[in-house]
């Protein structure tokens, strides 16, 4: 009777806290998963590993070709070389190369940089052109502008001119007849006298 109970007691028990065991292993299972680089070396990944924070198990890719390229060794190298707060700039500048060389064994990342440079050439002498054009169609509106402008003045001038002229033509107008009037007064005057 005793074993029967204590068999079924320990069958319950060894039956109740079965489930969450699983549940554990699985969760340490994705906390402890090894970094991309550790999976790919297949080695254990230490608390420490250089590559865990760089290369997730999630890019493997990454490392792949980060490791195709430069070598695992000679990347641990690099990083350990650098400060912590520059091995990701690092990473990710080694990956773009590392991809870069093997999309284009021949160039590498310098291929896509001179085509950069070219299409940046390019578009400053487009920029260039397109500045002097502007500057040309700037200068010419302008000059209508100060002929407009000159014409208006000289306009405005001949207007001034002619009333001038036409005040001095009443005044000359007016000064003979005056004159002419005392003249003849003289005249007329002299002629009595
Ligand atoms: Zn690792």
């Amino acid at each position: 009777m005793e074993s029967v109970v204590l068999k079924s007691i320990s069958s319950r028990q060894t039956a109740l806290p079965a489930p969450p065991p699983t549940m554990a292993s699985g969760g340490q299972a994705a906390i402890s998963s090894p970094c991309a680089g550790c999976k790919f070396l297949r080695r254990k990944c230490q608390a420490d590993c250089i590559f865990a924070p760089y290369f997730p198990p999630e890019q493997p890719q990454k490392f792949v070709n980060v490791h195709r390229v430069f070598g695992a060794s000679n990347v641990s190298k690099i990083l350990s070389e650098l400060s912590p707060f520059q091995r990701e700039d690092a990473v990710n500048s080694l990956a773009y190369e590392a991809e870069m060389r093997l999309r284009d064994p021949v160039s590498g990342c310098v291929g896509i940089i001179t085509v950069l440079q070219r299409r940046l050439h390019q578009l400053q002498i487009d920029l260039f052109r397109a500045q002097s054009e502007l500057v040309k169609y700037q200068s010419v509106a302008e000059g209508i502008e100060m002929e407009q402008l000159q014409r208006h003045h000289h306009q405005q001038q001949k207007m001034m001119m002619m009333r001038g002229y036409t005040a001095e033509m009443v005044g000359s107008f007016a000064r003979p007849s005056i004159a002419g009037g005392d003249d003849h007064h003289h005249n007329t005057l002299g002629a009595i006298s």
